[in-house]
């Protein structure tokens, strides 16, 4: 099923609008440190996908965690933050 989508006229973007601003002019960070594990590696990226996977790749190899459980990555992803 398709979505109806509404006429053009009906959604002009606002001037200004965050969205069109690149994603390359900010970044998203997370350190370990930041959920607590005593460590300074830290994880830039695009997006909290992309943190993740470095993030994942990382405690595999570093914290001897092949899989980040649920509770892990949900304080992972509330601790990345947005960096110029
Ligand atoms: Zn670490």
């Amino acid at each position: 099923m398709r979505l109806r989508l509404k006429p053009w006229s009906g959604c002009k973007p606002r001037e200004g609008s965050r969205f069109i601003r690149s994603n390359q002019n900010f970044m998203k960070e997370l350190t370990c440190r930041d959920i607590g594990v005593d460590c300074d590696v830290k994880f830039r990226a695009d997006t909290d996908e992309e943190i993740m996977t470095q993030a994942a790749e990382h405690a595999a190899s570093e914290h001897n965690l092949p899989t980040i459980p649920p509770h892990i990555e949900q304080k992972c992803r509330a601790a990345i933050k947005d960096v110029a």
